[in-house]
């Protein structure tokens, strides 16, 4: 494969124009190259499993819009739906037959009864915490160190994905009384969850996690981790909330539940069932959605939720992930894997590599004695960070795109194919060289 050359001139110009009328120059800061270096690249088009950025230089996608783009970068049924949509006009405050559809099929798929839509994973994770809330009358929340569920104020405490990237602890700006509801516990940790609810039982209205976590690299439950959280809620009269808007359409036709059958009270979703636009919700059980206004008091709404163009491109997408879909995906992934474990090995890298389904991340741990596994967060915490970032660079010289982080999932595409996977061995020879190369 010719190594790509890296010229970054336009990206690097346009770097610049952002950096002069946005904080940091990007609208999401896992966009910026701050953990790793370098300029981001400000990409310009999308074609299948490839990505090219302004300068012309052409990468594999492994980040996937950070995991919407399952079915790979402009899909021809997903751009028809979207322009067909666009067509009869983008947006009209009223109800419209799509986001039924989009219903129906996301009821279909999980074990929510009912579901309510809105813009981003942020949104539903306030929301059903809202929810929880004015369902339970309680006030406390429990929350994993590690587990990202957006920017929500309350569960900015010890959260993964951008916030530990760039180091932040919590952050400014979220008060002391607005997480003094929240209970950080240590993710895996059943005797901390046991001894939170002997301490504050009858207060916690819910307990939220990822389902399986992937906003500190990909760290799955273990030991039914997910079953014992659904117990003790029930137990003590609080909810069980699974994060989905990672996992959900993703891992399986459900998500994280396709594959533990953990039923929970209420769930969040994201990501693929906005087909790359912005379309989210969260749903549960009957009884506790009946308090969502105007059925019932819980007050929740959205100028944009279930807007047309959004759930065209959401329910397209859903429709054409069927399980020959994810059983590519996981053959894919499992690949993928595979050729990164067989570079780092060649090369002597210590690294650990975990996975739930087709979701995995790598590990650049210190030494190839141990840990064999990361269970939480400080497993997570205790990696060689210049290692990734050696890594990372040589990869997209290379001509592979892979999250500017240590502590992200990587994301496959159905799009991906042999030509792709034979550019991925030869980028990651290269690459693996250069984590050897970093001496610790
Ligand atoms: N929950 C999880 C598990 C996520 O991974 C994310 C985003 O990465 C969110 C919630 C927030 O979603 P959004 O970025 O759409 O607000």
């Amino acid at each position: 494969m010719a190594v790509v050359p890296d010229h970054t001139e336009q990206s690097a110009a346009l770097f610049d124009r952002a950096s002069a009328v946005t904080p940091g120059g990007v609208n999401s800061p896992v966009r910026a190259f701050r953990a790793v270096g370098g300029v981001p690249r400000f990409m310009a088009s999308g074609d299948r499993c490839h990505i090219t950025d302004v300068d012309g230089n052409r990468y594999l996608d492994l980040v996937c819009s950070w995991g919407p783009m399952l079915l790979g970068h402009a899909h021809p049924e997903v751009t028809a739906a979207v322009q067909a949509a666009v067509s009869r006009g983008t947006s009209y405050g009223t109800p419209t037959a799509t986001e039924v559809l989009l219903g129906e099929e996301i009821v279909a798929r999980t074990p929510v009864d009912k579901v309510r839509l809105v813009s981003s994973g942020t949104e539903a994770t306030m929301s059903a915490l809202r929810l929880a809330r004015g369902f339970t009358g309680r006030a406390k929340i429990v929350k994993f160190a590690g587990c990202y569920h957006g920017h929500v104020d309350a569960l900015l405490a010890q959260a993964g994905s951008g916030v530990i990237t760039l180091g932040i602890p919590g952050t400014p700006g979220v008060t002391a009384a607005t997480t003094a509801d929240t209970i950080v516990l240590p993710y895996n940790d059943q005797a901390a969850v046991t001894a939170a609810f002997a301490e504050h039982g009858d207060q916690i209205a819910a307990v939220i996690t990822e389902a399986s976590p992937g906003n500190m690299g990909v760290v799955p439950p273990r030991d039914d981790f997910n079953a014992f959280l659904a117990r003790t809620c029930r137990d003590n009269g609080a909810l069980f909330i699974s994060d989905e808007v990672m996992t959900g359409f993703r891992i399986t036709r459900s998500g994280w539940y396709g594959v533990d059958g953990v039923r929970p009270d209420l769930m969040t979703f994201g990501k693929v069932m906005g087909g790359g636009f912005p379309a989210a919700a969260f749903g549960g059980r009957a009884d506790v959605m009946a308090h969502l206004a105007p059925e019932g008091s819980v007050y929740q709404a959205g100028t944009l939720s279930g807007n047309p163009v959004a759930t065209a491109a959401g329910l397209t997408t859903l429709r054409l992930a069927t399980d020959e879909v994810y059983a590519r995906l996981d053959e894919t992934s499992a690949t993928i894997q595979r050729l990164v474990g067989t570079a780092l090995d060649k090369e002597g890298v210590p690294h650990v590599i975990q996975a739930a389904g087709n979701l995995f991340s790598v590990f650049f741990v210190e030494s190839s004695e141990g840990p064999a596994e990361i269970r939480d967060f400080a497993g997570a915490n205790a990696q060689v960070l210049p290692r990734f970032a050696a890594f990372f660079h040589a990869m997209l010289e290379a001509g592979v795109y892979l999250p500017p982080s240590a502590f992200e999932a990587w994301f496959v595409s159905a799009a991906i194919d042999d030509d792709a996977l034979a550019e991925l061995e030869s980028a990651l020879a290269l690459a693996a060289r250069a984590a050897a190369a970093i001496q610790h």
